[in-house]
């Protein structure tokens, strides 16, 4: 059914994100894409728990006056009840916040549509197999911290099983809980077994840890974007034909279960129509700054009079390539779209999780049509960034301090509370500024009367190169990102073994 436009409206979709597998978070830019092509809101963002934007930072990228978020997650868990809420300040269906109207959809996973997905994939996957001696296994990750995280799945397993698709058996099975995936041979009597991840993302487990598990791999092998263990069904394993497909979030039709959550949302909660704002935005903000002689953020340089287009952007390093007939045989892109593409690695093939890394690769341009075009690529290289510089110019950027970071730190990085004020500023010296490859500019303390001691790393401007400072967006750190938070677990384990050892 076509979707009625929402013109004073955002969607901002959440994902999780991955500080170590960049394909974790590709579904949910292709999810926005997808729907940004079809004009229904005035701005479609993403924002993660592990990556960049952050979903405190992902706020400040928006105009629209009323914002439907989306957790694109699989199930009802601990972070579509407990982290997203927290991070978004939401404190019901609908939030009133800092002048917007913020409405709180279901996770896409727990949809009815997604049956219809699962059936789709299964028959994909293995076209030739034929349901009847076929057994259709759902998984996913399973976890104490929440025990609605199975049950989207095992909805999915019982809707399967009633819909006269015609398996022998459709059931769930899990990675960290019973029943357990690396026994999917046993749970099947029949010849075939198709595996399908109930994840969103063909990220760490779905791609790497699965395989393994499945006794497909027999090592976790690289990223899903650098091989493809996908192509080679059916497989001929523990004398059964066992299909793996790619992870249920990489279905292009996803894009139509966020919509499908946003109407369930207004049908339920019948919100009323925004009331539009009569302030500048931030293209025209962005424009501003521009036309008052910015030229460069982070490792880009921000052209405007180089060509047809209204502006180009291109590394700093390679103005004399830009400037040459045909850009000198730089790679031409135009339109923001690749703009994530060109900052996910590194030239020497790193993953740059952390946007500020000095790292940035070389040898392309970007031609734009517009500011609005310009805000988005800009918030692909350096994501928030530029709304963030907006808003600590005009005073009313609220920055947070290292110790809040910390304190909600969950899981494994709960740990990195307890480092020490001594240990948190030698990280300090040691993970921030130009000697350690990062080009943001600390804003943070260590609490609220703890600042920084003064050093290279805590007196540095934002600035990448030698740019005067009234030319350039400097890039801003309001808050430790998730790469110094890992830092911190890391000195603050030391300096609990330090501890032990010296009363031992
Ligand atoms: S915490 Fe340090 S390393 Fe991380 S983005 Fe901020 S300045 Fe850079």
């Amino acid at each position: 059914m076509p979707f009625a436009p929402k013109p004073n409206t955002a969607l901002l979709i959440v994902g999780h994100g991955s500080t170590e597998n960049p394909d974790s978070s590709t579904p949910y830019f292709d999810h926005a894409a997808e729907i940004r092509k079809r004009n229904i809101f005035a701005e479609v963002h993403v924002c993660f728990w592990k990556e960049e934007p952050s979903m405190r930072e992902a706020l400040f990228m928006i105009d629209a006056p009323e914002v439907y978020i989306v957790p694109d997650f699989i199930s009802e868990g601990y972070f579509t009840q407990d982290v997203i809420p927290r991070e978004l300040g939401l404190d019901g269906p609908t939030t009133q916040r800092d002048g917007k109207t913020l409405h709180y959809c279901l996770p896409v996973g727990v949809h009815s549509s997604m049956t219809g997905l699962i059936l789709k994939r299964a028959k994909e996957v293995a076209p030739e197999a034929d349901p009847a001696d076929t057994t259709l296994i759902i998984t996913g990750h399973g976890t104490g911290l929440n025990q609605n995280s199975t049950k989207a799945i095992k909805d999915q397993a019982d809707l399967i099983a009633a819909s006269g698709a015609g398996y022998a058996l459709v059931t769930d099975a899990y990675m960290e809980e019973q029943p357990f995936i690396a026994d999917w041979d046993k749970m099947a009597d029949t010849k075939n077994v198709v595996v399908v991840p109930f994840f969103i993302s063909d990220g760490l487990h779905s791609y790497q840890d699965i395989p393994v598990m499945l006794g497909l791999e027999s090592e976790v092998g690289p990223a899903a974007s650098q091989t493809d263990v996908f192509r080679h069904n059916p497989n001929l394993l523990r004398g059964k034909n066992l299909y793996y497909s790619s992870a249920i979030g990489t279905e292009p039709l996803m894009a139509d279960v966020i919509l499908d959550q946003v109407a369930d949302f207004d049908t339920k909660h019948n919100p009323a129509p925004p009331t539009p704002v009569d302030a500048e935005t931030l293209p025209a903000l962005l424009k501003k700054l521009i036309r008052s002689g910015v030229r460069q953020i982070g490792q880009i340089e921000i052209q405007r009079d180089l060509c047809e287009f209204s502006y180009a952007l291109h590394h700093i390093d390679d103005e004399d390539f830009a400037t040459q007939p045909a850009y000198g045989g730089l790679d031409h892109y135009h339109g923001p779209d690749m703009a994530r593409d060109i900052s996910t690695y590194a030239e020497d093939g790193e993953y740059r999780f952390t946007k500020g890394k000095i790292n940035l690769k070389r040898g392309w341009i970007m031609t734009l049509d517009n500011e609005t075009e310009l805000l988005r690529a800009l918030d692909h290289f350096y994501p928030a960034c530029t709304a963030l510089f907006i808003r600590h110019q005009d005073g009313s950027l609220p920055i947070e301090d290292l110790r809040e970071k910390l304190a909600r730190q969950t899981g494994m990085y709960r740990f990195a509370r307890s480092i020490s004020d001594a240990g948190a500023q030698e990280l300090v010296r040691k993970v921030c500024g130009p000697a350690h490859n990062c080009a943001k500019k600390i804003l943070w303390k260590l609490d609220e009367n703890t600042p920084l001691e003064d050093n290279e790393a805590s007196r540095f401007n934002g600035i990448a190169g030698n740019a005067p400072e009234n030319e350039t967006i400097p890039l801003v750190c309001r808050e430790a990102c998730n790469h110094f938070v890992a830092e911190c677990r890391k000195a603050a384990k030391a300096e609990f073994d330090a501890k032990a050892a010296a009363t031992a």
